[in-house]
């Protein structure tokens, strides 16, 4: 689950239920698989990540309790079994939970083939980390986060240094790099079917949703994917085609380029013409 802080609610709703085809809960709430709910609105003048929810099943979370400094917290706000609060070392406040309460099948109108989500979780974050190794200690010693790979690349003249982890059998559910304008980069989802990709390309474009980044391809988790701007000004990805990870058959790589292909600024792609 993840939690936003967004200035403009209404913004947000029309934004996650016309743009996005998640499906609101009760105006707050919003799901995208069987999960009673996955992402959840409060406003607030951050316009950023309130939250980032992890679970575990039951014995996961005593071996991470172990580890870290949690506080333990009311689990009904969540619609959760059990419930324990603590912050990374970007500050970013993290919620460990087990014992989500489920819904029935997840229908959209607008996605209809739905997301891949369930048990790869709702999809993946990409977070600030001022102190990428205290963060990579962190996600992979405490919270049990396993290293998928990196990509060190130069792009427009600034240094991208990432590195991917996962939990599942997503490539990754988070990344970081570095220091970040926001706690959040972008927000991932991941459709089921590669038209969806494209027709959500096409509702930001009818509904004046900013393309960040054009349609392209990333050669390390192999997504399928655009980038555009929510209104709270952090961007989100909506991609297809994610590869899985399998652990008993996988070598961590570092890959040389962000995008195999496209993922372009738009104003890079498409520069305006001068007259002559
Ligand atoms: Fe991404």
């Amino acid at each position: 689950m993840l939690g936003f802080e967004v200035s403009d609610p209404a913004a947000w709703r029309r934004f996650l239920g016309d743009v996005l085809g998640l499906v609101e809960v009760d105006g707050n709430r919003w799901r995208n698989d069987r999960h009673a709910w996955r992402i959840q609105l409060t406003e607030g003048p951050a316009d950023d990540l309130a939250f980032v929810g992890w679970e575990f099943s039951d014995g996961e979370l005593d071996a991470v309790l172990e580890r870290v400094d949690a506080i333990e917290a009311d689990p009904s706000e969540r619609d959760v079994g059990r419930r324990y609060t603590l912050r990374d070392p970007a500050g970013i406040p993290l919620e460990l939970y087990s014992g989500p309460k489920l819904a029935g099948e997840f229908a959209s109108e607008v996605v209809p083939w739905g997301f891949v989500a369930d048990e790869q979780g709702l999809g993946h974050v990409v977070i600030t980390a001022p102190d990428k190794a205290e963060s990579f200690r962190f996600y992979t010693e405490l919270l049990g986060a396993k290293l998928s790979d990196h990509i060190v690349t130069e792009i427009y003249g600034h240094k991208v240094d990432l590195s991917f982890f996962h939990v599942n059998a997503r490539h990754h559910s988070v990344a970081f790099g570095g220091p970040q304008r926001k706690r959040l980069h972008h927000v991932m989802f991941e459709a089921r079917s590669m038209d969806d990709v494209g027709l959500c390309y096409d509702r930001c474009i009818r509904s004046g949703v900013r393309i960040m980044q054009t349609l392209g391809r990333h050669p390390n988790d192999r997504m399928f994917s655009f980038y555009a701007m929510t209104p709270s000004r952090f961007q989100f990805e909506f991609g297809w085609g994610g590869r899985e990870v399998d652990d008993d058959d996988w070598s961590v790589e570092t890959y040389d380029c962000v995008s195999e292909w496209g993922h372009h600024a738009p104003q890079i792609a498409f520069p305006p013409r001068t007259k002559k």
